[in-house]
Order: C-alpha cells, then structure tokens, then sequence
C-alpha cells in the first residue's frame, strides 16, 4: 500500500499486505478523531498524573553545571515515570485508543523488554489480553523482563524464526495481527513502522517537550538554547523535540548508539554515519543499516534499547531538512557519562539516555555560562546494574554481580 498520507518528504509511507491495509485505515480515522476530541488529550494528561509521574519533573543539575563550567545543563526527568522509562506515555496513549475502538486484545513485540513490560502494565490496567512476542534469544537474555511481564498477565511467546531476535519477533507480531485485527490492537513501541504509527507515538510523547516548553519559560523566562536526545526508534527525541521545531533557535540534537565507533562497524547509527541507505522494510520507508545489496547488516550497542535497524521516518526527514542535527556517542563515552551522572547528580540514567548526556557532556564546557541545555532522561539505569557493573573497575562487586547475572541466565 502506497499512499500520500503518512510520508515525511521521501520517507515513511504504510507498506504492508493488502489484509492489513483497512486495519491500518481504521486506526488511523479512529486517532484523528481521538485527537480532534478536546476531551482526549485531557483524559490522557489526567491518566498520566495520576498513573505515573506527569508532569515529571525538570532538574537543574547544578553539580555537572559546576563541574563542566560552560553551559548550564537541565534535566528532563522522563525516568521518573512508572516502569521507568518514557515508554509509559506512549503505551498508556494507546491503551485509552484501545478503549475507545472496543478491542479487546493488545498484542506486541519486544526486543531488550522494556516495550513488552510496559506494555504488559498497561493491559493490566486496561483489563486486556495480552500477547507479547519476543526472540527466543532474548527471551533467554532478559529473564527478569519475562517473569514481570507474565506476572503482569501477559502471554510471552519466543519466536524460533531466524536469528530469533526483534525483527523475527516483529514479523510473529505482523502475522499474529493479520488474523486477529478484529479484536486486537499492535501496540508499536517506537515512533516507526506504517502509518499512522510515528505519527501516533510522537502525537502521546509530544507530552514531554510541551511540559518542557512551560517548565522553561517559568524558570528561566526563556526557551532553552539546545536540547539533547538518545535516538533508537526516536520516540523519545520526537516527544521533546516536537514542541520546539517552530522556534528555531532551540538546536535540537539527536545522539545515536556509537558502538565501539563508527569506524569499527560496530553500531546502530543510522542518520550519523555513512553505513545507513533509504531502503523499504518492517512497512515503511527510511534509512536501514544495511549493504548495496538491501542486506539488513548487524547493528550493535551497549544500550539495548538503542540497537535498532531502522530509525523514524520523521527524523529521517528532519535530517534532510537540517532541523534536527545527529551524532553518535561510543559505549565507552556512554559509561564514563553514567559514572559521572551518579557521583555529581545521585541520578542513574539509563545506558540509552546516557548517550545524550555524554554528548551533551562533550559540548558543554565548549558554552558560555549563560547557555542553557536540557538533556532527557528517557529512562532510569537501574535495569543495566549488569552491564554497568561489567564495565566497573571494582573486582568484588563485578564478580559477585556478574555470577547473579549468569544466575538468570541459566535458569
Ligand atoms: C526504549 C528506550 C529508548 C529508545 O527508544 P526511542 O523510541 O528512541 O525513544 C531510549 N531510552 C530508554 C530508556 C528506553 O527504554
């Protein structure tokens, strides 16, 4: 299916099998109306208050503003929303979708689990079923995700197609929902895949920046002068961003998993190096990680979360157009920047989110003192206690937290 709406200059588009063409266009007809009903947004900023953390709030991190002596640095807190992470704002949006459309079903893949316990939260709340497609490797690698999200309720189901990972997992997701659309809706979990998906995730993740934007002027009297943040699918980046793309300003920075550096092939930049091409897969059109041939190419991170093949078609666009500037961040930054995050501030960013700090961290002393940026926080880092420790130089603690982490594993 191709079709005029849903596309970001060349990118984007709703490319899927014709059974799901009219499921498409009725999620689509069911989200204008949702959004040009006054009562929704309210009904879904009043879910969140009261639900998670909204508004959260926004730090002043006085000690890195101290330490770096540039730019004074705020941080969006989106970590202090409930299971941790910004994901809340999107599942939760849908699931008031859900309720509207009269489905009973929701079902979902995931790849680190986050998306998929999210999810499994927001079902429990709604009264849904809930299916959750996941790799069978990786339904392996995050044992505790898998015991929370079916204590939640939810049904996890590893996919043994192919390299038994997210996209396989993606395409049971796709199958499961061709024969089961009447019932059921895909929960997407970033702002990708066919329209009117980025649209929709970036319309409830919109949230962030529009608290931002009123959190700033009451502060500071002014809008910030940058904005910093991570990019896997770009839900997060959009939500805080959008509110700003008319004041032009406010820079915008989108910052990309480095890997073990660009140059080593290692990574999952795909708007901010030279490895990613325009390529057609998972239902829409953007740039994929992958060779002359449209072979798909390995992506990597230490940042789970950030290790994606595909990047939203609206940042894609906003790329082209210079709006929005992307970077890449290595894995070595990225722990120096959690290390340094916890010392200075007691706050523990996610492995994700610290690849916007450590960007942002690279900048700052560069700024005059009377600069502002805002880093956001996607989420918190409590979930990476095994990476972290992996790359900590205390031998006590990372033998004994590494011997628990195999503990998981073989269980
Ligand atoms: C899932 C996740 C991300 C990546 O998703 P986006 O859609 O790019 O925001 C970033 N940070 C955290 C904490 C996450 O859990």
């Amino acid at each position: 299916m191709t079709r005029k709406s849903g596309y970001y200059g060349r990118f984007g588009g709703a490319f899927v099998p014709e059974i799901l063409i009219a499921t498409l266009r009725q999620l689509e007809k069911e989200f204008y109306e949702a959004k040009s009903d006054p009562n929704f947004w309210s009904e879904y900023t009043s879910l969140m208050s009261t639900y998670s953390c909204r508004p959260t709030p926004l730090t002043l991190a006085e000690n890195l503003t101290h330490y770096f002596g540039g730019a004074k640095i705020y941080i969006k807190r989106e970590d202090l929303n409930h299971t941790g992470a910004h994901k809340a704002n999107n599942v939760m949006g849908q699931g008031l979708l859900v309720r509207r459309m009269g489905k009973k079903r929701v079902i979902a893949e995931t790849g680190a689990g986050q998306h998929g316990v999210a999810v499994a939260t927001m079902a429990a709340r709604f009264g849904l079923e809930c299916t959750i497609y996941m790799g069978e490797v990786d339904v392996e690698r995050q044992r505790p995700n898998v015991f929370w999200m079916e204590q939640l309720g939810a049904t996890v189901v590893p996919v043994k197609d192919g390299s038994r990972t997210l996209k396989d997992a993606i395409n049971e997701a796709m199958r499961d929902w061709s024969a089961s659309m009447e019932t059921t809706h895909y929960v997407l979990g970033t702002a990708c895949g066919p329209h009117p998906f980025p649209e929709m995730v970036t319309y409830f993740q919109s949230i962030i920046g529009q608290e931002l934007k009123e959190q700033m002027l009451q502060r500071e009297g002014r809008l910030p002068d940058r904005i910093y943040a991570c990019v896997g699918g770009g839900s997060n980046a959009l939500g805080i961003f959008s509110a700003f793309f008319d004041d032009q300003q406010v820079e915008l920075h989108g910052v990309e998993a480095g890997g073990k550096g660009l140059e080593s092939g290692h990574h999952a930049a795909r708007l901010s190096s030279a490895d990613a091409r325009v390529g057609v897969a998972q239902g829409y059109k953007t740039f994929f990680l992958q060779d002359e041939e449209g072979q798909m190419k390995e992506t990597y991170s230490v940042a789970a979360g950030l290790d994606y093949i595909g990047v939203s078609p609206i940042l894609a666009n906003l790329r082209e157009t210079g709006r929005v500037q992307f970077h890449a961040a290595t894995d070595h930054e990225v722990i120096e920047a959690v290390r340094l995050t916890m010392k200075k501030e007691g706050i523990i960013p996610a492995l994700e989110s610290a690849h916007a700090f450590a960007y942002a961290f690279r900048e700052a002393p560069t700024l005059s003192k009377d600069t502002i940026v805002v880093i956001n926080q996607s989420g918190r880092g409590d979930k990476d206690i095994f990476t972290i420790a992996d790359a900590l130089e205390d031998k006590q603690w990372k033998e004994f937290i590494i011997k628990k982490a195999r503990g998981y594993e073989s269980h």
